[in-house]
């Protein structure tokens, strides 16, 4: 029996298991990734923005986060295959059978990419399929790629791959792009990108690697196949909260409802970070949120 388990060892996760150690609370931090950090570990730009520290990347800031923790007495459990969890009981069952019980239970799982589900889109990553522009363009350096998706993210490593790129194609479901118009006008001015609006990429083709996509495009009677070599796919986030669905009160969204204590519809359980932040998700919200829900915890138990 833990005073606290921790769900999820990205920033939210961390800073709130960090301030558990300091209030005293037995607890154990799962998490199904073989290392911490989360999100930090997908951040290839620099992060200018989280106050007090400058990185080049999201990995130096997690590196900070991971250091600050080691020798902290709370006990973290990574590659954690969780089976099941019955919240109101604050029961966890592991894949490998053992199970876990704790008197407050904080989720901080965070948010994972959301994935077309199209044919091709697991067999090439990273053989054609990049993970992100600022990281990754050099692989593409002189070759025609493919971007799906109408917001900041795809727009902004549209522009990264047309830099190196002698064809761009951003392919966007919608009429209009949901990117701020900064880049939108530079994408509609840069002479190596086109956009299709309204249009769905329906399967990436290849042999051992990505050759061509195949599109739908809006008005067009039939798919027609385009040669690239390359594809970047962003289209945005959603909540890791399969698990908890139907125990826990949720949004239309699938993210974790919460007051301003993070404290969620069942007692004794928090969410924290930006799986219940679907407005402002941020590193400081998450590290703010974290130690919120522990500070609420410790007062709840000294009491009883
Ligand atoms: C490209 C990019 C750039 C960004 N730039 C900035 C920036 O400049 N400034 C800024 O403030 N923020 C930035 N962010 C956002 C920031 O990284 C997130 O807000 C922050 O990481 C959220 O932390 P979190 O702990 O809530 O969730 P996450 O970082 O998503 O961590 C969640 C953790 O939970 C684990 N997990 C999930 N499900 C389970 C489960 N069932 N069992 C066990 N573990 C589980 C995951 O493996 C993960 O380790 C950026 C994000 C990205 C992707």
């Amino acid at each position: 029996m833990h005073d606290v388990i921790i769900i999820g060892a990205g920033p939210a996760g961390l800073s709130a298991a960090r301030w558990c150690e300091e209030l005293g609370l037995d607890t154990l931090v799962l998490e199904q990734a073989e290392d911490v950090g989360g999100q930090l570990l997908s951040v290839h730009n620099a992060v200018e923005n989280y106050l007090g520290v400058r990185a080049a990347n999201g990995r130096e800031i997690r590196d900070l986060f991971a250091a600050q923790t080691k020798d902290c007495d709370f006990d973290l459990w990574t590659n954690v295959e969780l089976d099941s969890i019955d919240v109101k009981a604050k029961r966890l069952t592991l894949r490998s059978g053992e199970e876990l019980q704790s008197i407050a239970v904080i989720i901080a799982t965070g948010l994972r990419r959301r994935t077309l589900g199209i044919p091709g889109e697991k067999e090439f990553v990273d053989r054609g399929i990049i993970e992100s522009g600022a990281r990754d363009r050099q692989q593409l350096a002189g070759k025609d790629v493919c971007v799906i998706g109408g917001g900041d993210a795809a727009a902004e490593n549209a522009l990264m791959l047309a830099d190196v790129c002698p064809t761009v194609t951003l392919v966007n479901r919608s009429r209009k792009m949901r990117a701020r118009r900064e880049f939108t006008e530079q994408l509609h001015t840069h002479h190596c990108i086109t956009v299709f609006p309204e249009s769905n990429v329906r399967r990436i083709i290849g042999k051992d690697r990505v050759e061509a996509v195949e599109i739908e495009r809006g008005g067009a009677i039939k798919p027609f196949q385009m040669a690239v070599q390359g594809v970047l796919i962003r289209i945005g986030w959603m909540p890791n909260t399969d698990f908890i669905r139907g125990q826990l009160e949720l949004d239309e969204n699938g993210y974790v409802i919460v007051g301003s204590q993070q404290e969620t519809s069942v007692a004794n359980v928090f969410a924290t970070g930006d799986v219940a932040n679907p407005l402002a998700p941020t590193i400081a919200g998450a590290v703010g949120a974290g130690a919120t829900a522990a500070k609420v915890i410790a007062q709840r138990l000294q009491k009883k």
